[in-house]
């Protein structure tokens, strides 16, 4: 998601401080919001979807995950979790520590194409039909043409009703958080949770996608340049690869709708809280499946799922699901945990401390099982 901007005429300045009274021995901690503003038009090739990507093995990155994660502390963890819960946590978070071993993926890079061949190639051996969906916008520095390419996933394609999920899989260029010291922003940004999660998410859930019992077709899209921004300029332009494929839905419609749409980013935090976003609250074609996605979580008995929206954060996340919901026309629910971690709030978000040791099997698991049991469920 986009990080908030602070113009000094109209925002406040987010700080905490801490007062320790040495009497009552009372801690007290004021947190001020901040907002953000941000213009999201922009000018984009003409859309095109390639045809089916030809897979190419990649015999060092194979997606299955590494054994030793079966005696990790994750795998514990999850195995006292409900035994209900069919998706596979640890196998998620294989993924998610296979992906981050590519390095940073940022757009256009040789870590995003080999992303992009692994996906492809996985995708496609559990039935999905893949397909590459190329475009191209100006460098924000360099100005000259950069190409992205957002990646799909159709199940079921005949089916004319679909719901679509939404992740994005790139990373951003560098960690550049501004509310944390510079030390620990750091040049590299792994995106173990901003980045990974939400792949690694995606790629449990299509183990379960083709035997689900549901009349919808299931898409699911991997969005690129989400963030392929190099600072916190207000001018950086960010969900291009969402764009496009929200512009080319409208302006190329296909013979299937969505009637459903989920972004998903930021789902891998270890200590998960996922509020609900106000858009997806405000927006009264997307209220509905907020409302369903937390009633399921609630029957499932996955707290995490918070059913109301972050007491401080005052402003809607700014994330993918504008431009599927405002340009694509989708009603379009935000998943996200924003807090990262719960504390200090938000200390590795957008540093290169977002890495896999920060992320769990079991938050993945729980946010995997809440998805797809709605998917089974919703009418
Ligand atoms: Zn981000």
């Amino acid at each position: 998601m986009q990080p908030p901007v602070i113009p000094p005429r109209i925002c406040f300045y987010k700080k905490r401080v801490a007062i320790v009274v040495a009497v009552t021995g009372t801690v007290l901690c004021l947190v001020v919001g901040c907002q953000d503003i941000k213009n999201t038009n922009m000018g984009l090739a003409e859309p095109s979807f390639a045809p089916t990507m030809r897979a190419q093995r990649v015999s060092h990155l194979s997606p299955q995950p590494p054994s030793i994660h079966r005696q990790s502390p994750v795998f514990r963890m999850v195995a006292q979790s409900d035994k209900n819960n069919p998706i596979d946590g640890n196998r998620a978070f294989g993924f998610l520590q296979h992906i981050c071993t590519l390095g940073p993926r940022i757009t256009g890079s040789p870590a995003m194409q080999s992303q992009q061949q692994i996906l492809s190639e996985y995708f496609t051996n559990l039935g999905g039909k893949v397909r590459l969906q190329h475009f191209s916008f100006p460098h924000p520095i360099k100005k000259s043409p950069q190409g992205g390419s957002n990646l799909l996933v159709e199940w079921h394609p005949d089916r004319q009703e679909r719901i679509l999920l939404c992740v994005h899989y790139d990373t951003r260029p560098q960690g550049d958080n501004a509310r944390v010291p510079a030390y620990q922003r750091g040049n590299i940004f792994l995106g173990a949770n901003d980045g990974a999660s939400g792949v690694a998410l995606l790629m449990e859930l299509g183990n379960h996608i083709p035997t689900l019992s549901t009349h919808y077709g299931i898409d699911f899209l991997f969005v690129d340049a989400e963030e392929y921004v190099f600072s916190n300029s207000p001018k950086d332009r960010y969900f291009l690869g969402s764009e496009f494929f929200a512009r080319d839905y409208i302006q190329n419609p296909p013979k299937h709708r969505y009637k459903k749409a989920v972004v998903l980013d930021m789902i891998g935090d270890r200590h998960l809280q996922i509020y609900q976003d106000r858009n997806s609250v405000w927006w009264k074609d997307t209220r509905p499946i907020t409302k369903e996605i937390w009633k399921t979580a609630k029957d499932l008995g996955v707290h995490e799922f918070i059913p109301r929206t972050h007491p401080k954060m005052r402003q809607p996340i700014r994330d993918d699901h504008l431009m599927l919901h405002n340009v694509g026309k989708i009603p379009t629910c935000e998943i996200i945990d924003f807090d990262y971690p719960k504390w200090p709030q938000n200390r590795y978000w957008h540093t290169a401390e977002d890495t896999p040791e920060h992320c769990s099997a079991e938050s993945l698991s729980k946010v995997g099982w809440v998805m797809l049991e709605w998917l089974r469920s919703t009418q």
